[in-house]
């Protein structure tokens, strides 16, 4: 099983670059973003109390995103492998992610981070805000607030891969498919 961690900031192109992973390695995307944001579309008891922490740029309790996960994992058993995407945020949910994974008898093949200065993540929220419809993109406060979550508690997730030896980073500004091309390498490096 191939199974990717990609990571980064908001705005560093995660969304865009999974879409074109699923493509070429046939896997199953689970981006924990989606699946709150389907929560809050369904008006679900779950997505009315995501929902109040998202409108403030705060993290959702570990809980909740880690118990959607297992569900995924276990609705696809027979994927060719997963792509996380918003996915593991903390290292609670790394730790989580990887006792979920050897419960399948899988574990994470490799993770990719992306690396975008903040002022680029800033005028690319604010630029997807305007069609988007997503409120968390359209507040320049609210994006701010985002980046210092990240930065404060999604950061050291990254820590936690380079002591697995499964980290490598890309730099994340130029054409779409150079970076893709550039994580292609990075993941075919990772897995031989
Ligand atoms: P972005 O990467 O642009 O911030 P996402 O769609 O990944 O967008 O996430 C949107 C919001 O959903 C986050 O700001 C956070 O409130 C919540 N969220 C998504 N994934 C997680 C996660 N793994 N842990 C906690 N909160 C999450």
């Amino acid at each position: 099983m191939l199974n990717l961690v990609l990571f980064g900031p908001p705005g560093a192109g995660k969304g865009t670059q999974s879409e074109k992973l699923i493509d070429k390695y046939k896997l199953v995307h689970l981006s924990t973003g989606d699946l709150l944001r389907s929560e809050i579309k369904a008006g679900t008891e779950l997505g009315l109390r995501a929902k109040s922490l998202m409108d403030q740029g705060l993290l959702v309790p570990d809980e909740v995103v880690i118990g959607m996960i297992d569900n995924k994992l276990k609705e696809n058993k027979e994927a060719a492998g997963f792509i996380f995407d918003g996915f593991p945020r903390t290292v609670k949910q790394a730790e989580a992610l990887d006792t979920l994974l050897e419960e399948n008898g899988t574990a994470i093949s490799a993770m990719v981070a992306l690396e975008v200065e903040a002022e680029e993540l800033t005028r690319r929220l604010l630029e997807r805000g305007k069609t988007s419809g997503r409120p968390d993109d359209q507040n320049e406060e609210l994006i701010r607030k985002r980046v210092q979550e990240y930065n404060d508690k999604t950061l050291p997730v990254a820590n936690y891969y380079q002591n697995q030896g499964k980290y490598s980073s890309i730099y994340g500004i130029g054409a779409i498919e150079a970076i893709f091309e550039k994580i292609c390498t990075a993941i075919e490096r990772a897995t031989i």
